[in-house]
């Protein structure tokens, strides 16, 4: 893909100067900015993680870093602080600090050319920055289930086709607000023989989904003579 823009698009010379090598497919500004400086003696400041680290800790920066405003005040640090001169060593020397001094866990401070201004050494905030990426809160949903039961069977409904489990067989799920008592008499009533027992709750441990977690409340009941449709045999 890459080969057939460079040859379709640039006459089959590859690109030299950063922002034509950033439009190149998956080349992102930092890579764009490490090719000129690497191969082609240009002058563009990198920003990879390692590099990141290192600016987040020594200047303390807050934030997420991945954050589009932190980003870009990232950015706007690395361009300032670019020398004109020897860009390609000076871009190595950065990578090289993040990774081997100023590591993830445990940076080696003490042999650290940057340990008398960094901020993160001075603050003991090593650890905290740069910060982690913030927990996405997982919303909860409520869903209550009714167990009911015959003999050894319990009653299946088909859900609709689109939604949680959709299409599935599974208990039938009460709607919002109704309790266990009016769902069953208003719309299993035609469905149940006999007597049916009390509904009592049972609650269940939340389980996670892909992207929310269910809340789970069971209502379980038994008829003593039988449900005439959609029963499936326990066990
Ligand atoms: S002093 Fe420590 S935390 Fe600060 S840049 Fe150097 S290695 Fe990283």
């Amino acid at each position: 893909m890459l080969a057939r823009v460079v040859l379709n698009e640039h006459g089959g010379q590859f690109p030299r100067d950063p922002e034509q090598l950033v439009t190149l497919p998956g080349i992102g500004r930092s890579t764009a900015n490490s090719i000129a400086t690497f191969c082609f003696d240009a002058c563009a400041p990198i920003l990879d993680g390692n590099v990141k680290r290192v600016f987040t800790r020594c200047f303390g920066i807050e934030g997420f870093p991945g954050n589009a405003a932190v980003e870009k005040q990232l950015w706007t640090l690395a361009e300032e602080l670019m020398p004109a001169k020897q860009a390609d060593i000076y871009n190595q020397a950065q990578m090289d600090l993040g990774a081997t001094l100023c590591t993830r866990s445990k940076p080696r401070c003490a042999d650290c050319p940057l340990g008398e201004i960094c901020v993160a050494r001075a603050t003991n905030r090593q650890v905290e920055l740069p910060q982690r990426k913030p927990r996405r809160e997982i919303p909860q949903r409520e869903v209550t289930l009714l167990i009911l039961r015959s003999k050894n069977h319990v009653l299946l409904e088909r859900r609709p086709p689109v939604g949680i489990w959709g299409g599935l067989l599974s208990l039938p799920e009460l709607p919002e607000q109704a309790s266990a008592e009016v769902f069953v008499a208003q719309r299993l009533a035609c469905q149940i023989d006999g007597v049916l027992s009390a509904p009592t709750a049972i609650h269940l441990h939340p389980f996670p989904l892909a992207h929310h977690t269910i809340d789970l409340q069971c209502h379980g009941a038994s008829t003593s003579n039988g449900i005439r449709i959609g029963m499936a045999r326990l066990g």
